[in-house]
């Protein structure tokens, strides 16, 4: 059944409020989770539960990040359409298509193959266009393409990553859940060549950016 229906419409319909009324409030984000069928990015099992706010099991261990994190972590991202952002943890492609929706030149990597082929197929055959989706280890960022106006990291981070840092532009923004077990929200800004911001918001939980096992 990969299908959108006027069912599926009307539930997301319902997200929307609820992440409304979770203090989600930037219309861009809003509209991109009122128009993507986050169902088609679930295994089939999971389907009746897509419009719920929660993370689902996508596989080879992983899960869909609940849609509130999703849209926590796109508002918190200060995007503008054309910027260059660089996300790591593809998983089921799903932010990747909420950022693509948003007008974003998005390159994804992800490191377990299953997920990165899936999406591969996915993406594309749901309409959206990321610039490059990538097999390998985010920790290492995508150094063929920096610097990126925006980085986005959807696991878990012990600490943030150097490579990642020094793929951000003066001005740029970075989105990272860092921790062991729970994660903090935090959000890196460059202020210079050498200088950067911190700012250290609520508890997450994510599964844990591993380093390269390829
Ligand atoms: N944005 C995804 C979140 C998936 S969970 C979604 O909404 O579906 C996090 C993902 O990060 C997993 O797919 C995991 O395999 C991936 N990941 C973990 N460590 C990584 C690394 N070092 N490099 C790239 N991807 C990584």
């Amino acid at each position: 059944m990969n299908q959108d229906t006027t069912k599926h419409q009307g539930k997301r319909r319902q997200l929307v409020e609820v992440l409304k009324q979770k203090g989600i409030s930037q219309a861009e984000v809003l509209k991109a989770i009122g128009d993507i069928p986050r169902h088609l990015f679930l295994d089939s099992s999971f389907v009746d539960h897509a419009y719920q706010d929660k993370a689902f099991p996508i596989g080879a261990e992983q899960t869909i990040s609940q849609p509130y994190t999703v849209a926590f972590q796109s508002e918190q991202l200060q995007l503008k359409a054309g910027m260059k952002v660089l996300e790591i943890g593809t998983g089921s492609g799903y932010q990747t298509a909420v950022l693509c929706h948003m007008g974003a030149e998005v390159y994804s990597i992800e490191r377990q193959h299953e997920l990165f082929r899936t999406s591969l197929k996915r993406l594309p055959a749901l309409g959206f266009k990321p610039k490059k989706l990538i097999f390998g280890d985010g920790y290492k960022g995508f150094p063929e393409q920096a610097p990126f106006d925006r980085i986005i990291v959807t696991a878990g981070a012990p600490a943030v990553p150097e490579a990642l840092l020094d793929q951000m532009v003066v001005g740029g923004i970075m989105v990272i859940p860092v921790g062991e077990i729970n994660q903090k929200m935090t959000i890196i800004t460059r202020t210079s060549n050498t200088n950067f911001q911190k700012l250290v918001l609520g508890d997450f939980r994510f599964v844990p950016l591993l380093e390269d096992k390829n």
